[in-house]
């Protein structure tokens, strides 16, 4: 059920990829029909098999090819799901500093729009001082060997005591009990400076994610601040000053209308003296809120670019193009054009084809809003009916029984067979919330995983058929 593969024609080979095992072969096309019979109960070992084909099968054996009955399968899959769900090796928290937002970004409600950065909330330091509390219980119940502090917003630095507070906090409870401590911000860039970086890095800062909406002028459109200005200019200048102090990320959203001015956006990019240091550049589609999203929800920014964050949020935006969602349906096939696009000026990318359940599914993944209320992912959060706890361990029969209904997803029960159930799980549950009404309706990008798998295919073939160095 979990094999994929991609018939490499000029080759006269096939490759295999097992979405439970995430194990990836190229094999030769008659191994493929070995496998099709196998599959069919056409197979059979006759007076005895020969010494390559007994290779063949303990190659497709060994690597989840090929499983022993459907059975055994299905309970893989389950135990697979509940081995994801009940990860203890990572505790992950994102926190969210501030709702607030320097920018005034037409596609998000948050941000410099009228009154809203009066009202939107900001962690004071005594609530940053109970999260550090919580954090340390948590720590010491969960015994993790990783956490994983992903700092979020609203714009996160425009609250930096929070930041650096729980940033130090969160290292010394680390050291103490000898536990690796990953930290990662990602924030719009404006006021990113040397000092900042500096700052965080005895604090276990892994990564920084930037967003860029396109280039100078698409960006300065999308991303402008509450006077129209541009942020394109400074954004650059200060990635360029940090540059090589840490790992920087540049992600950002396309639409049907900035999407022609991202390949302008990458030849910029690669020309710039910090290009290199560049270790990700990934793109992804804008969902727009529908009209009747509850307010309060956060457009998600893409998060999932390097390893510490791998599975953190599969979408920029919590988007599903399934059954009820027309939002990006049709940028489906410009999402393949963007990675490729990235891929041909040389930046490291998202292969497109998704690898891990994201932190929605995840028991020790917790985003915490600026009032010390605990969601599920950070597609939830503003939403307080959504809150599956607090901080201060208080029990409320409310969050309880939100808590609930997140331990018990089972969205991709409405999937079939689809073999990509072990890597997408049914897709963005902020996104079938806010736009199907039902948490376990899938939203599906099966198209898209479709035509990366393609693309990885080939990339796969391309590595084996290459000389290796002597
Ligand atoms: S449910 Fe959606 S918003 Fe939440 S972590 Fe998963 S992909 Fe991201
Ligand atoms: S949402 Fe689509 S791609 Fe994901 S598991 Fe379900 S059917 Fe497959």
């Amino acid at each position: 059920m979990f094999n994929l593969r991609v018939p490499l024609a000029a080759r006269d080979e096939v490759f295999l990829m097992n979405t439970l095992t995430d194990a990836q072969l190229v094999v030769s096309s008659d191994v493929a029909v070995l496998l099709d019979q196998i599959a069919s109960g056409e197979w059979h070992p006759g007076n005895g098999v020969a010494t390559e084909t007994r290779d063949a099968l303990d190659l497709l054996w060994e690597n989840g090819f090929l499983v022993a009955d459907k059975q055994s399968e299905q309970q893989a899959l389950s135990d697979y799901l509940t081995g994801v769900k009940s990860d203890s090796t990572e505790l992950s928290v994102t926190v969210l500093t501030t709702l607030q937002c320097n920018f005034a970004c037409d596609y998000c409600y948050q941000g410099d729009h009228g009154d809203y950065n009066e009202r939107a909330d900001k962690m004071p330091l005594e609530t940053a001082m109970r999260v550090g509390d919580w954090t340390e219980r948590e720590l010491d119940r969960v015994r993790p060997e990783r956490f994983v502090l992903t700092f979020f917003g609203g714009e996160p630095l425009l609250n930096l005591p929070v930041m650096y507070l729980m940033a130090e906090r969160a290292a010394r409870a680390c050291e103490a009990r000898g536990i690796r401590l990953v930290t990662n911000i990602i924030t719009n860039g404006l006021l990113l400076t040397p000092e900042v970086v500096d700052r965080m890095l005895p604090f276990g800062l892994n990564g920084i994610k930037v967003t860029l909406d396109g280039d100078r002028d698409a960006h300065n459109r999308m991303r402008p601040l509450r006077g129209g200005q541009g942020t394109f200019d400074r954004i650059i200048e200060n990635v360029s000053r940090v540059a090589g102090k840490c790992r920087i990320a540049i992600g950002g959203n396309f639409d049907e209308g900035t999407i022609d001015s991202f390949p302008e956006l990458l030849r910029f990019l690669k020309a710039q003296d910090f290009a290199e240091k560049l270790v990700k550049v990934n793109f992804k589609p804008i969902q727009r809120p529908e009209s009747g999203t509850p307010k309060g929800i956060i457009p998600l920014t893409p998060i999932g670019a390097k390893e510490n964050l791998r599975g953190t949020c599969m979408t920029s935006v919590g988007s599903g193009a399934g059954k009820a969602c027309d939002s990006c349906g049709g940028l489906e096939d410009k999402w393949t054009f963007v990675r490729e696009e990235t891929k041909r000026h040389g930046f490291s990318t998202n292969d497109g084809v998704p690898r891990g359940m994201c932190h929605v599914h995840r028991q020790h993944a917790h985003t915490i809003g600026p009032d010390g209320s605990l969601y599920a992912c950070p597609g939830f959060t503003g939403q307080l009916a959504m809150s599956t706890g607090h901080i201060d361990d208080r029990k409320e029969s409310w969050r309880e029984s939100a808590l609930e209904k997140f331990a018990r997803l089972h969205p991709w029960k409405e999937c079939g067979d689809c073999a990509f159930i072990p890597t997408c799980a049914g897709g963005c549950v902020a996104a079938s919330h806010s736009q199907l009404g039902d948490m376990n309706l899938p939203t599906c990008h099966k198209v898209h995983f479709e035509s990366a798998l393609v693309a990885l295919a080939h990339e796969a073939a391309s590595k084996d058929a290459a000389p290796q160095a002597a």
